[in-house]
């Protein structure tokens, strides 16, 4: 890696990262869309991943007019975060109970994007990059709105987990 002398170099690093950490998502979340029980989840999980699609599209055009290659640089976050996801596949879980530890993966990975985009943002309003602004701010916002339907989808399914253990209780009594 050459030395990072100035902020347009901060700009490229941190571009590479999330370009990577898109990456990383749009093999994940067909995996998390498909270990998913409720449908809206599974679908939020879809629509998601045709979104990131795009995020990296953008990524790629703002790499294209800065003359540099998006690749180059693993995010270690995102490999960790991702990792994280595919305990929540693999736990021996009920039905609403991964549904709700998938939902608390995807949150952090939201919130990872959002404080990335938020950063890169600044970074080309600093830079006079008004057009990639334009489109990282865009970005920006998909992952916010995302995490929002996290949330929503949350609201529901955490009462449904609980009630699942609920029943568990009922049908063994004798563990108390
Ligand atoms: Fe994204
Ligand atoms: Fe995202």
């Amino acid at each position: 890696m050459p030395k990072i002398n100035n902020l347009r170099d901060v700009y490229i690093e941190q571009l590479r990262d999330l370009y990577s950490a898109e990456q990383q998502l749009i093999k994940a979340l067909p995996k998390m869309a498909k270990a998913a029980t409720t449908p809206e989840l599974a679908q939020g999980f879809e629509e998601h991943l045709e979104q990131t699609k795009g995020h990296a599209n953008r990524l790629e055009e703002i790499f294209e007019k800065l003359d540099e290659k998006p690749t180059g640089k693993k995010c270690k976050a995102m490999e960790g975060l991702v990792k994280e996801g595919a305990e929540a596949i693999s736990e021996d879980a009920s039905d609403a109970a991964r549904d709700a530890l998938l939902i608390a993966a995807a949150q952090r990975v939201e919130h990872y994007e959002m404080a990335g985009y938020g950063s890169v943002k600044t970074f080309a309003d600093l830079l006079g990059e008004e057009e990639a602004a334009e489109l990282l701010a865009e970005t920006l916002q998909e992952e916010k709105e995302t995490d929002e339907k996290l949330t929503e989808a949350a609201e529901s399914i955490n009462v449904e987990a609980e009630k699942e253990g609920e029943e568990e209780e009922e049908e063994t009594p004798s563990r108390r």
